[in-house]
């Protein structure tokens, strides 16, 4: 019966004799459609997937995206026609427009929320030039070869001397999987099996529920804890040093604040201890930042007697996700040389971005950074008069954008946003362009300080359609 029907409803194709081999209730890829009800109805026109899969425009999707994702999306359409919400003649154009835009599940968003590097959103967005040399890198691509010569040549190179060339005082510099990572590294390499001496006042936990001082110590070393949560010493540290002592380890707190009676120790007293200082200062500033003076840059600290100092790459330095380790030669070629460093490295399309990041004009953080609020808020009330001519409920309001992705706690960024009734944040992040904004008192806050202006108008499209305009 099954075989017969399957074999009707189909065109003799190939697919019909294992739709009759098919179990009932297994899952299959629907060409047993209509072969259950042989009785009549709307069932049984439903179109079989080897018939919608001759589609010109599921045929194309399929080149581009897969079979599998164009098979779900039939799948689905299919079940809707069983499930009487369509008819039967609808399968094929409901398949084509349930196809995803691309075969990856991340979906491109506008980040509204306030908080330019939103850890949930990706942090750093990578600027155009960063994205141009992904694209170019991801072919065959010269990474490890000298095209002059013909030999293998560093992995990297030219990323690493962009990161140099960017940090005078780093005599040597190496690129790992992210801030984590780097740290991991330093600690394995040089400290595994001895005491890496560090402030309470500085052992964060940076998200996620990960902990510093437990990635420290799976690390094998141990930690020789000084000083207390308000209040460090140099004297406290130079108690603590033995014939055991690695590395003193200085962490910025880059995600929290004390104020107060505190005290820290500086890295240029430190520096006159007889163990190397590493630096964690996380936002991966290279030089000083005018607009946020109490955040720690890689040339200061080294200048100040650092001997390695790490940090992420996708955080103020607005690249793509990495570990960047700069200091004194002998203590990263020791890093970069040690058998972990290949299980922590970058793939090419990292060290591409990264590149790009470093020689190409500002990123979209520095631009988000920079933004003038005057700005922000002529561009809010422009779109906020757009928009209101539709008849949308939208009010221009100044709002404080941060930092956030653990970076510059505490700082808030004068910012200018469109105001919308609470119930547009749902609306627009699932909509065609999702929108991420925040909500406070009552209502759905859109920031522009992360949105670059180009956006303004996909912003306002996207705000059009949650308003079903
Ligand atoms: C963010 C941060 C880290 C972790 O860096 P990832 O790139 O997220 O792995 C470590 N230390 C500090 C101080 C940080 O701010």
């Amino acid at each position: 019966m099954e075989r017969l029907v399957a074999a009707q409803a189909g065109d003799g194709g190939g697919e019909a004799p294992r739709a009759a081999v098919r179990r009932p209730g297994e899952d299959g890829d629907g060409s047993r459609d209509g072969s259950r009800d042989g009785g009549g109805g709307g069932r049984r026109r439903i179109p079989r997937t080897d018939v919608l899969l001759r589609d010109p425009r599921l045929e194309a999707a399929a080149r581009r995206l897969g079979a599998g994702l164009v098979k779900a999306a039939v799948r689905q359409a299919q079940e809707r026609a069983r499930a009487g919400r369509i008819a039967p003649e609808e399968v094929a154009d409901a398949a084509a427009a349930l196809l995803p835009r691309t075969a990856g599940g991340l979906r491109p968003v506008i980040n509204a929320t306030g908080v330019l590097l939103h850890t949930n959103l990706g942090r750093a967005p990578l600027s155009a030039a960063a994205r141009q040399a992904v694209q170019d890198a991801a072919g065959p691509t010269d990474v490890e070869l000298d095209l002059r010569t013909g030999v293998r040549a560093r992995r990297g190179r030219t990323a690493l001397r962009a990161l140099r060339d960017r940090v005078p005082s780093a005599a040597a510099a190496h690129v790992v999987n992210n801030g984590a990572a780097a740290l991991v590294l330093a600690a394995t390499a040089l400290a595994a099996g001895r005491e890496i001496v560090i402030s309470r006042g500085e052992m964060v936990e940076i998200g996620d529920g990960f902990r510093l001082p437990d990635l420290l110590v799976s690390t094998g070393a141990r930690l020789r804890e000084v000083g207390t949560t308000n209040r460090t010493t140099a004297a406290d540290y130079a108690a603590a040093l033995g014939p055991d002592t690695a590395f003193v380890l200085k962490v910025h707190p880059s995600n929290f604040r004390i104020t107060g009676f505190t005290r820290s120790a500086g890295v240029a007293e430190l520096a006159a201890l007889d163990v190397p200082v590493v630096v964690d200062i996380g936002s991966g500033l290279l030089a000083p930042h005018p607009r946020l003076p109490d955040e720690p840059d890689a040339e200061t600290q080294l200048r100040a007697g650092a001997a390695l100092v790490t940090a992420s790459g996708d955080k103020l330095l607005g690249g793509p996700q990495c570990g960047l380790l700069l200091g004194e030669e002998d203590l990263v070629r020791r890093l970069a040389r040690h058998p972990l460093a290949r299980a922590l490295r970058v793939d090419k399309l990292t060290l591409a971005a990264l590149e790009a990041t470093l020689t190409g004009p500002d990123t979209p953080t520095a631009a988000a950074l920079a933004a003038d609020p005057e700005q922000l808020m002529r561009r809010a009330g422009r779109l906020a008069a757009d928009l209101g001519a539709d008849g949308i409920d939208v009010r221009a309001v100044p709002s404080e954008a941060t930092v956030g992705g653990g970076g510059a706690p505490g700082v808030a960024l004068p910012s200018a946003a469109l105001s919308l009734p609470e119930p547009y944040a749902a609306r627009l992040r699932t909509g065609a362009t999702p929108v991420v904004g925040r909500l406070e008192a009552g209502r759905c806050l859109l920031d522009l300080r992360a949105v670059p202006p180009e956006d303004d108008e996909r912003l306002a499209g996207a705000v059009r359609s949650a308003a079903g305009r």
